[in-house]
């Protein structure tokens, strides 16, 4: 059965060493030393040297009876503030001190995989290959999971661990996004003695501003334009300004249509008042939508009504490494750990939620060896 000290002694240990993005090591180094404690055979990938971290995604094998191959993830970075985490328990809940974020964004994940992995080994239950993944650099744009080969393990299924909400909750359909930089290019002029031989490259962003979509576009798609940096002195006409802007969509097609709207009107606006413009648009992470009733929902489902926790799929606003590996081609859904308020100081999780993270993990493997 499930060791609840067990497993919240080493949440606790887990949350209290620090990981922003790319500083994964100690977390890393923590998580390499209880997998081969486990056993199991454990890799770490050149993520890290990749993208400028001092630590890989880790992978860890369970090997089973082979039937199936399951893969469940869960990352290992942070967001900030996290240099100093003093876990607090009260009332079965886990919380800081209120000058740090907690961690269970994504130790929760971490903490119930591990324990999973020690309940089936010590009942001997008979399990198919299951495959745990501990990605680098979630929180700074699934940059681990990008560079997870996860074609060399290539799962019939994923779990993310890695949302929030209460255990028993899928995240079956997620939006694809586009971030970039908008940049206008006018001309400097002294704004006293000639502004009319200068371009203002804010006034023409806000010409063109005042004709984009902004905000919610409709039920299924957002913009927004973030930051605005432009300008260098109040007596210069200002040369060039740059804007941040992103945009998600549960549709794919909706969003290219926004990205090439958006990229006319800045285009043809910006050749009126003579001024140039300059995008750099990128696609962020692609979206998924998992069909209600496949095999995997179904599975999920089965095994949250054996274990007496609600079903309940939803959508999310974000992304997460499931997008990566769905685009891949590897159907995965992102699982609910219980954390709560996450990426603030108020960050929090019930012990409870984590044991049952912990549950639902151990009767998935069993379902779906059958
Ligand atoms: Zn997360």
């Amino acid at each position: 059965m499930i060791k609840e000290t067990r497993l919240i002694d080493s949440f606790i240990e887990m949350v209290k060493i620090p990981s922003p993005s790319l500083n994964e090591r100690g977390i890393g180094d923590y998580l390499l030393k209880a997998l081969k404690e486990l056993d199991l055979e454990v890799v770490e990938d050149d993520a890290g040297k990749k993208v400028n971290g001092n630590c890989g995604n880790i992978t860890a094998l369970f090997k089973g009876n082979g039937k199936r191959k399951i893969l469940f993830s869960a990352h290992m970075d942070t967001v900030i503030p996290c240099e100093k985490i003093n876990p607090i328990i009260e009332d079965g809940i886990i919380k800081t001190d209120g000058t740090s974020i907690l961690g269970g964004d994504d130790k929760s994940g971490i903490a119930a995989m591990l324990e999973a992995v020690k309940v089936i080994k010590e009942n001997n239950y008979d399990h198919p290959d299951v495959i745990l993944a501990f990605s680098i650099a979630e929180e700074i744009g699934l940059l681990g999971a990008s560079h997870f080969n996860i074609e060399k393990y290539s799962p019939d299924f994923g779990f993310i661990l890695d949302s929030s909400g209460k255990p028993g909750t899928a995240v079956t359909k997620a939006p694809s996004s586009i971030k970039g930089e908008l940049k206008i290019i006018g001309k400097a002029a002294h704004a006293g003695i000639a502004p009319e031989t200068g371009i203002n490259a804010l006034y023409v962003a806000s010409h063109a501003i005042s004709k984009m979509k902004l905000g919610r576009i409709d039920s299924e798609t957002t913009s927004n334009i973030g930051i605005v940096k432009g300008g260098e002195a109040g007596n210069i006409v200002m040369p060039e300004v740059s804007m941040k802007y992103e945009a998600r969509s549960f549709s794919k097609e909706k969003i290219d249509d926004f990205v090439a709207e958006t990229n006319e009107i800045f285009e043809k606006t910006a050749k009126e008042f003579g001024a140039n413009f300059v995008n750099t648009v990128e696609n962020g992470y692609t979206g998924f939508h998992i069909k209600k009733g496949s095999e995997i929902l179904a599975t999920v489902e089965k095994a949250c009504n054996n274990i007496g926790l609600p079903y309940k799929e939803q959508s999310s606003g974000g992304g997460s490494d499931a997008n990566v590996y769905n685009e891949k081609g590897f159907i995965s859904v992102n699982i609910a750990t219980g954390m709560f308020k996450v990426h603030t100081t108020d960050e929090m999780i019930e012990i409870k939620d984590i044991v049952d993270t912990c549950k639902l993990i151990i009767e998935m493997i069993k379902e779906f060896n059958k």
